[in-house]
């Protein structure tokens, strides 16, 4: 299916700054990509527009129901001037993936790739050529129908909106501090955690708010059931390094069912062994992580996902007793994931499974 611009549509802008400062999720580009889902016509043809304020009834099923799904990836600036979406098919396999779970349509995967294509080339312009910003791609998917009957809606839009997002890369990485959440569970057995629907997030709010409120910038949420496992975090997956050098294990807790499956989870697995490394699913309890942080056997944690990258994790605040990792500074494995990843963005790590597209 091919896109289409709406009749009369101005030319893509050129070296246009964005509205906001890139890096607060809301330097908004000038464009975004619309259709419609209807069960007798399907998918209709998505057209480029310019972003603006929808006209919504407010009987919107979405709204009420929380019918929505997204997906959240990135375009980056390549050292030789070209644009790279970082692997569009995975997020548009999980894009089907979480509309299957919420009883939606799924959107083609040409379909999601090809509104990417349209909106990073209409809008590339907006990104400056300072290479710690990049282009977050936002595609949105909600129950359309205007009809408050408690069942999945018959109709639907997609929207793929994108902002300029700022801030990862160099010598300026941070460190955060991660509060764990014993009271509230993002996800249950059975529930949507491994999906990326808007419900998970809505109901996380307070916990990262408790966590701002005991000076933390993150919460690690706990396995549901037995609520020892560490399984994530609000918006990343987890990884942990025992050992150092060439000899360093690097663990990821693995695939619970209640925890999303991150690609840039996926991308490190595979980063961390061509680096050398041993690499591995493992589940992980919260008292076995203090425990080996306490023996120095587990060195250094991070976090990883599309918006975090790698981001060090320094020190735990846990109504069991805090405690901080190595020296509370990121680690060199962190370090160098963080910058092999990075390289892969821009075009000079090599590509060998075609991520960039
Ligand atoms: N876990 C959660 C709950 C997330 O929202 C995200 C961000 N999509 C991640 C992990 C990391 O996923 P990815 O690497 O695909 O961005």
């Amino acid at each position: 299916m091919t896109l289409t611009a709406p009749e009369g549509s101005v030319a893509p802008p050129v070296a246009q700054q964005p509205a906001r400062r890139p890096g607060h999720g809301d330097a908004f580009t000038a464009h975004m990509v619309a259709t419609d889902w209807t069960a007798s016509r399907g998918w209709a043809t998505p057209e480029l527009q310019p972003l603006e304020n929808l006209s919504l009834h407010p009987g919107t099923l979405g709204l009420h129901y929380a019918q929505v799904v997204f997906e959240g990836l990135k375009a980056h600036r390549r050292v030789d001037g070209g644009m790279s979406v970082f692997r569009p098919w995975d997020h548009a396999r999980r894009f089907r993936r979480s509309a299957r779970r919420l009883a939606m349509p799924e959107l083609p995967e040409e379909l999601f790739v090809s509104s990417i294509e349209q909106l990073v080339s209409t809008d590339e312009g907006m990104l400056s050529d300072d290479p710690s910003h990049s282009i977050y791609l936002r595609p949105l998917m909600f129950g359309a129908d205007a009809n408050l009957m408690l069942r999945p809606s018959e109709h639907y839009r997609y929207l793929l909106m994108a902002f300029v997002a700022g801030g990862f890369f160099g010598q300026d990485v941070e460190t955060v501090s991660v509060w764990v959440s014993h009271e509230h569970s993002r996800a249950i057995p059975g529930g949507t955690g491994n999906v990326k629907c808007a419900g998970n997030y809505a109901g996380s709010f307070v916990a990262q708010r408790a966590a701002q409120e005991a000076g933390c910038q993150q919460v690690v949420w706990l396995d549901p059931v037995e609520r020892r496992w560490v399984e994530e975090m609000g918006g990343m997956n987890m990884f942990f390094v025992r050992g150092s050098g060439p000899g360093a294990e690097i663990v990821t807790p693995q695939l619970s069912g209640s925890l999303l499956p991150g690609v840039t989870r996926d991308t490190l697995l595979a980063l961390a062994e061509r680096a050398g490394y041993t690499a591995r699913e493992e589940r992980i309890s919260l008292d076995q992580w203090r425990d080996e942080c306490a023996r120095g056997v587990i060195t250094e944690v991070f976090a990883s996902g599309t918006a975090a990258v790698v981001t060090p994790v320094g020190e735990v605040r846990d109504e069991g007793g805090d405690w901080v990792i190595g020296d509370g500074r990121p680690g060199p494995v962190t370090l160098q994931l963080r910058q092999q990843l990075v390289d892969l963005h821009h075009g000079t790590l090599a590509d060998p499974d075609g991520w960039l597209h």
